[in-house]
């Protein structure tokens, strides 16, 4: 089979399909890779890296066209379209929920379409995973560099010193993203409280984090407590399927320190937080009520060495898989098949279907 690797052209996305090593694979087992010049270059492949693997070197259109599987990281954007075509599988971020017009392209184009968002290990999400958790750890990062006077915060250092007391962060929403935020601001030192909705995982939040960390059950009004006296809030929740539920509201907000900085990585899914709105690394805060707000949605775009490493390492498998007949690797796995968003011209995944009733 000949898998293509296009550079991602979506403003602000810097991550790669395929690494060097991803391709060397693939080859070794009798395929070809066909990666656009340039394509590795922010996540630290060069041209040479890939060459090395055993891959050939293209530019843009010759990519597209020859490829029998097409693995990229973001949904193709209009400039795209024009390359889908019915001989094609496409395997990356799609979000075909939100974005009626590629929807519309990949029916007409009659495209083979699998979701890495929609792909199912159990109860797992394996393909967004690693994502969730380079976010968490972000997470912590922004909160702790937004405190810094030199950052227009109010001049805390996130763990404190000895005499000095370190920040409070507040997480709600003790999942993928949770943890990590927890783990990397009581690494720092932060005084961490974490909340969670469910009753299991905040058991399982009390062995992991041990005694460091603080897990409560997650309510109204135990959120309301919490963040009365928190500097960070981190908003962490998911409910599959759903728009995120708005667990602090604008009322909240007079009842927080004036210095507070909220953190919304829900924000993806519309937020968890009633005041917040998408924001960009270029642009990360905005203020409401006095309140600091950081709502990047992108967060894993900024740091695409590890990025492209984190997800290489989870999408890689499932590459190889699809190199040996797209129909088998589906056939063989239900929860590789969660991942087919369209073929054939039809919608083939239940909440695209509910998202466009009148589409095929
Ligand atoms: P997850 O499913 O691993 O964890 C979500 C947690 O929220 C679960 O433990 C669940 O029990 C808990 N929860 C649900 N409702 C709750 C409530 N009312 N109160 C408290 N806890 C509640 O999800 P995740 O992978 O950690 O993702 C969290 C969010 O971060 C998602 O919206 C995801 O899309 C988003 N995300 C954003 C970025 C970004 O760049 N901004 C990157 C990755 C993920």
């Amino acid at each position: 089979m000949r898998v293509g690797v296009p550079a991602e052209i979506k403003s602000a996305e810097r991550r790669v399909g395929l690494t060097p090593s991803g391709a060397a694979r693939l080859v070794r087992e009798g395929h070809q890779v066909v990666v656009e010049s340039g394509a590795g270059r922010h996540s630290g492949f060069d041209d040479d890296a890939y060459r090395t693997a055993g891959a050939r070197l293209a530019d843009r259109d010759a990519v597209w066209e020859q490829a029998d599987l097409l693995v990229k990281v973001k949904e193709p954007v209009a400039e795209e379209y024009r390359f889908l075509r019915r001989d094609l599988t496409l395997f990356a971020y799609l979000h075909l929920a939100a974005d009626r017009p590629l929807t519309q392209a990949l029916l007409d184009a009659g495209t083979t379409a699998i979701a890495f968002e929609t792909v199912r290990d159990g109860r797992t999400l394996p393909l967004l995973q690693p994502m969730s958790e380079i976010a968490g750890r972000l997470a912590a990062q922004a909160g702790a560099h937004h405190l810094q006077a030199s950052a227009g915060g109010p001049g805390m250092l996130i763990g404190g010193v000895p005499g000095v007391a370190a920040a409070k962060v507040v997480v709600i929403g003790g999942g993928a993203v949770g943890t990590q935020a927890a783990l990397v601001a009581s690494g720092m030192m932060a005084d961490v409280t974490v909340l969670d909705a469910s009753g299991p995982r905040v058991r399982e939040l009390t062995d992991l984090l041990g005694h460091r960390t603080r897990v409560l059950m997650s309510d109204d009004d135990e959120v309301a407590r919490q963040i009365a006296d928190a500097d960070i809030v981190i908003g962490a929740v998911l409910v599959p399927g759903a728009a995120a539920p708005k667990l602090v509201r604008r009322e909240h907000l007079r009842t927080l320190p004036a210095h507070a900085l909220l953190v919304d990585v829900a924000i993806d899914q519309g937020g968890c937080f009633e005041t917040s709105r998408p924001t960009t690394w270029d642009d990360p805060t905005f203020d409401v009520d006095g309140i600091t707000h950081y709502c990047v949605a992108n967060m894993p775009g900024t740091v695409p060495r590890t990025a492209t490493r984190a997800l290489a390492n989870a999408t890689t498998a499932y590459v190889v898989r699809l190199t040996n007949g797209v129909d088998r690797a589906l056939g063989d796995d239900p929860g590789f098949a969660a991942g087919l968003n369209v073929a054939d011209g039809a919608i083939v995944h239940p909440g695209v279907a509910r998202a466009f009733p009148d589409l095929p």
